[in-house]
Order: C-alpha cells, then sequence, then structure tokens
C-alpha cells in the first residue's frame, strides 16, 4: 500500500483529487441485450436492427442470456458479491438514437454488487505500490444508436446497429488520488473484461469509454461537489480530463465560486473540459422496473457454468509466473498485462517441449527484450506478430543447445523478421553456427595479439580493463560466430599464461 501523493498546488496551497469512474464495456455477444440483432462493429449504417431495436409497437424485449453470463462471470472476475434476484428499470430519458423512448437499465437492483480492483503503481515492480479500488456495482442496460450531423446541406443521420446492444456499467467507489491511478484503474479493468472475455476494451471502437468523476478538497476536509464528464475514450484522454477538469474546479473555487455538480464533456483538441448540461439526478428519470420484464433470477447451475468457465486471471498468472516459473517481477507484470501476449507466450513455452521451468526465464527475458523491441519498431501487435511461437521456440532453443550464441541469435531474429524464415534454416543456409572450434578460435587469438602488442604490454602490466577489448577484436575476427565462452577461456590463457 502506498498513500497518495498528488496534490496540486492552488495559491490557497495544495488541493487533493477525488476521481470515481463510471465505465461502459460493451459486452461481447453475438446478438442484442433484448434481440437477436447482429452487433458486430462496422457494418453498413442500419442493417443490424430488429423490430425491437426500432421499437416497433407490440415488440417485447427478451434478455439474452449470454450477456447475462458475461456481467455475471465480470463480476465473479472482480470478486464482487453477485445478486440472484435482480431487475431491470426503464430510465426515462429522449436520446434520438434509442426509438423506446427509454434505456433500459438497472438501478434499484443491479445484477453484480460491490467488488474490488487491485491496481499498481509501478511497472518495474507491480508488488512494490499497489491500492485496492473498490467497485460500487455492475448492471446491465442497452446502448444507444449514433448520430451523424452533416452541414452541407444541413441534416442529421441515425443509425441504430448499436441501439440495443448491452453495456456493462462498471462504477467505482471514489477511491482514485491521481490521474495515474485513474489511468492504472482503466488499464487493470481493460485487461480483466479481456482475460474474461466479456469485452474486447477496445476504446478507440467505443466498445470502452469511461465517465470521469471529478471533484477536489483540501486534505482531510470532506468529499467537494463533482461533475461528470462523459464518454472519454482513450486513457490518455481520461488522464488528461481529470486533470484539466481538477484545476478548473480548484480555480472556481479559489476565486470563491462554487462547483455545480453538471455533466461535462472533454474536448481532445483544446484539451479542456465543458460545461454540457446541469446533472439530473435519478429521480428526475422516473426509473420504475420496466413491466416487460420479468425480474432475473440465477440458479445454482447457471452461477457454477460461470465460475467454472473464469480462466487463470492476470493477478493469479502474475504470481505463478514469479513464484512458480522464475520469471522477474518487471517481465511476468508485462507478460500478463494483455491476455494475448500472456497467450504467445504460453503458446512459446508449450512449444519448446522442455518443463516451464527450465525455459521460461530466456523465453520471458527474449519475448520483453527482442520481440517487444521489434514490434515496436514495426508498430504491430503481438497478434499480429511476423514470428509466431513454434519460430520463437525454436530460436530459443538453438541459444540454449549453444548453436546461436547472443549475438548470433539477434542477427538470425532479424532475418527471421526480414524473410519469415526458421531458425535453423536461417542457420544452415548462411552458416551462422556459432563456432566452439578451439583450433580456429586460437588462430585469431594470436593474429589479434600480434596487431596490438601494445596493448598486450599494457594488459600483463595491469589493465585489467582491456580485456573486453580482445574478447571484442576476437569476436570480430570470428565474424561474432565464436562461442563467446570459449573465447574468454582461450583468451586467458594466452594473455595470462
Ligand atoms: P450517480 O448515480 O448520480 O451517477 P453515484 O453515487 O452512483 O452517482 O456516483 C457516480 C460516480 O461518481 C461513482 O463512480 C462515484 O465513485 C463517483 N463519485 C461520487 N462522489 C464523488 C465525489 N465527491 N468526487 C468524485 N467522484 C465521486
Ligand atoms: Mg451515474
Amino acid at each position: 500500500m502506498t498513500e497518495a501523493t498528488y496534490v496540486i498546488e492552488g495559491a490557497t496551497g495544495p488541493w487533493e483529487v477525488v476521481i470515481g469512474l463510471e465505465v461502459h464495456a460493451q459486452v461481447t455477444s453475438n446478438a442484442k441485450l433484448f434481440s437477436g440483432a447482429a452487433t458486430a462493429f462496422g457494418a453498413e449504417p442500419n442493417t443490424q436492427v430488429s423490430l425491437v431495436d426500432a421499437a416497433m409497437p407490440g415488440m417485447l424485449p427478451v434478455p439474452n442470456k449470454e450477456c447475462i453470463r458475461q456481467a455475471v462471470r465480470t463480476g465473479m472476475a472482480i470478486g464482487a458479491k453477485i445478486n440472484r434476484w435482480s431487475q431491470f428499470d426503464r430510465k426515462n430519458y429522449f436520446y434520438a438514437d434509442l426509438p423506446q423512448g427509454y434505456q433500459i437499465s438497472q438501478l434499484y437492483h443491479p445484477l453484480v454488487g460491490e467488488g474490488a480492483i487491485e491496481i499498481s503503481l509501478d511497472d518495474k515492480d507491480p508488488e512494490a505500490a499497489t491500492k485496492t479500488i473498490g467497485i460500487e456495482r455492475i448492471h446491465v442496460e442497452q446502448d444507444a444508436g449514433k448520430l451523424m450531423h452533416d452541414q452541407h446541406p444541413t441534416r442529421s443521420y441515425v443509425d441504430l446497429n448499436r441501439s440495443g446492444v448491452a453495456l456493462m456499467e462498471i462504477v467505482s467507489k471514489p477511491d482514485m488520488r491521481s490521474p495515474a491511478e485513474a489511468g492504472a484503474y482503466l488499464r487493470k479493468l481493460r485487461a480483466i473484461l479481456r482475460y474474461v472475455g466479456s469485452c474486447d476494451g477496445n476504446m478507440e471502437q467505443g466498445s470502452m469509454r469511461a465517465d470521469v468523476n471529478v471533484s477536489v478538497r483540501k486534505a482531510g476536509a470532506e468529499f467537494g461537489t463533482r461533475t461528470e464528464t462523459k464518454n472519454v475514450n482513450s486513457v490518455r484522454f481520461v488522464m488528461a480530463a481529470i486533470e484539466g477538469e481538477a484545476r478548473r474546479q480548484i480555480d472556481v473555487l479559489e476565486a470563491g465560486g462554487k462547483i455545480v455538480q453538471e455533466t461535462r464533456l472533454y474536448d481532445p483538441d483544446r484539451n479542456e473540459t465543458r460545461s454540457m448540461r446541469s446533472k439530473e439526478d435519478a429521480h428526475d428519470y422516473r426509473y420504475f422496473p420496466d413491466p416487460d420484464l420479468l425480474p432475473l433470477e440465477l440458479d445454482d447451475a447457471f452461477l457454477a457454468e460461470c465460475e467454472e468457465s473464469l480462466p487463470e486471471l492476470p493477478d493469479a498468472k502474475r504470481h505463478r509466473y514469479e513464484q512458480g516459473l522464475g520469471i522477474s517481477a518487471y517481465s511476468a507484470g508485462v507478460i500478463t498485462a494483455d491476455v494475448e501476449t500472456a497467450r504467445w507466450f504460453e503458446a512459446l513455452l508449450a512449444a519448446t517441449g522442455k518443463p516451464e521451468t527450465e525455459v521460461a526465464k530466456p523465453a520471458a527475458n527474449w519475448l520483453t527484450s527482442e520481440l517487444f523491441g521489434a514490434l515496436n519498431r514495426l508498430g504491430k501487435d503481438i497478434s499480429d506478430s511476423p514470428v509466431s511461437p513454434q519460430q520463437a521456440a525454436e530460436l530459443i532453443a538453438l541459444v540454449a543447445d549453444g548453436t546461436l550464441s547472443g549475438t548470433l541469435s539477434k542477427q538470425v531474429f532479424e532475418i527471421m523478421l526480414e524473410t519469415g524464415e526458421d531458425a535453423s534454416q536461417i542457420v544452415e543456409e548462411r552458416g551462422l553456427k556459432q563456432t566452439s572450434d578451439t583450433g580456429a578460435i586460437e588462430a585469431e587469438i594470436a593474429k589479434v595479439m600480434d596487431a596490438n602488442a601494445d596493448k598486450v604490454a599494457e594488459y600483463r602490466g595491469g589493465k585489467d580493463k582491456l580485456f573486453g577489448f580482445f574478447v571484442g577484436q576476437t569476436m570480430k575476427a570470428m565474424a561474432g560466430k565464436a562461442n563467446p565462452a570459449v573465447v574468454n577461456e582461450l583468451l586467458r590463457k594466452a594473455l595470462d599464461g
């Protein structure tokens, strides 16, 4: 546990920032929450709209079991209370892109109750700085469609494809105290959702977006009045919106003004929040239980299946990597931070055909340095890595059995990236094998010593540091192919003997 140290200096001294996030996460499911229409992203406008989504008279909503299942599994993954009895409520509000005239949501009896997410504030050593962020609830609700406004001529269009798609609204407690904590929370939540498979976490496509509640206070004071900045769609923007909004509130308060509880919009181009409307209270929406829907009652078999279907989650995996496989805290943290990376890594371990405890460390080092480096340069994700886990396993095996030195393995990897060929094929065709041929190495050492007689004398006179120079020269003469351990041993003999 670390205590919050983030403060913003105002004219009247330091201020503390209080943050609570409401994250809307689109549930991964083929069909919408109350209709059979498809949910795929990017379809032609209004091609995924059933009569229910268009709110034709007489149409009735039917809950999609898979959406409920995904929300329950998500709740279980954050150790939350699952409510066996929950209910859908109507939230009455005119959304121009939700034809019903109300949104079906859950206010009084949400599907999932209190839980928690542990965040880490130190990438190098994830255990060193952790904090637990409380979750208030997760409820399930319908998304709205999309409006597009055209200037020439002045027209508005509505696309109902997204209308009725299932969302989980994941409401945190006001437990975060800095933009960094909010960023860490969003990344961790996103990781958990992706492991569980209940949301793809794609913020660019809008499948995960955050309403950012911010207030400021003097240390030890009561919570201040908050504002809510709606629909912020990247981690970076959330962090920027918090900082900007906190500063704005401090300026207002220090000038003797008051914060009004309101809904604001974040403008990434100007990096500022703007007032949108004064905040409605729950009673303004005239919530009431939706008479078209029966309460949801979950039975034991359903709950047991949800529980059993959960995968190993990021924290558990990270602990196992560290404690069971001896992987460094940092590598275990970055490999488990995203489910795709963890899967790739585990496919790599499996492909080596060796006990995990034996190969995990070199494999983790290779992945976090060589592969991540290459993907970074190429601007690619691990899911479209140009080398497969099987190809990587072979490369690592060639290092383990001494065929390749570290230097040679980097060369071979570069060629793999360019050509897509396998490591063994490259080694064979280009003669990149490492050699331990003592005769050949000794011959090169003799030449290096002849050419550098002055340095040999200096070394023998006590300048030990020059040893590295001789290693470098010999490796160069051997075109990087000499086994470094053998070079070291033979050089010691030649120089010291
Ligand atoms: P509402 O139902 O009006 O949206 P909630 O009580 O459900 O209000 O809170 C919504 C979000 O606002 C939650 O994420 C909560 O953590 C956060 N929140 C509540 N009070 C504050 C505050 N004073 N400062 C910052 N965030 C807050
Ligand atoms: Mg709210």
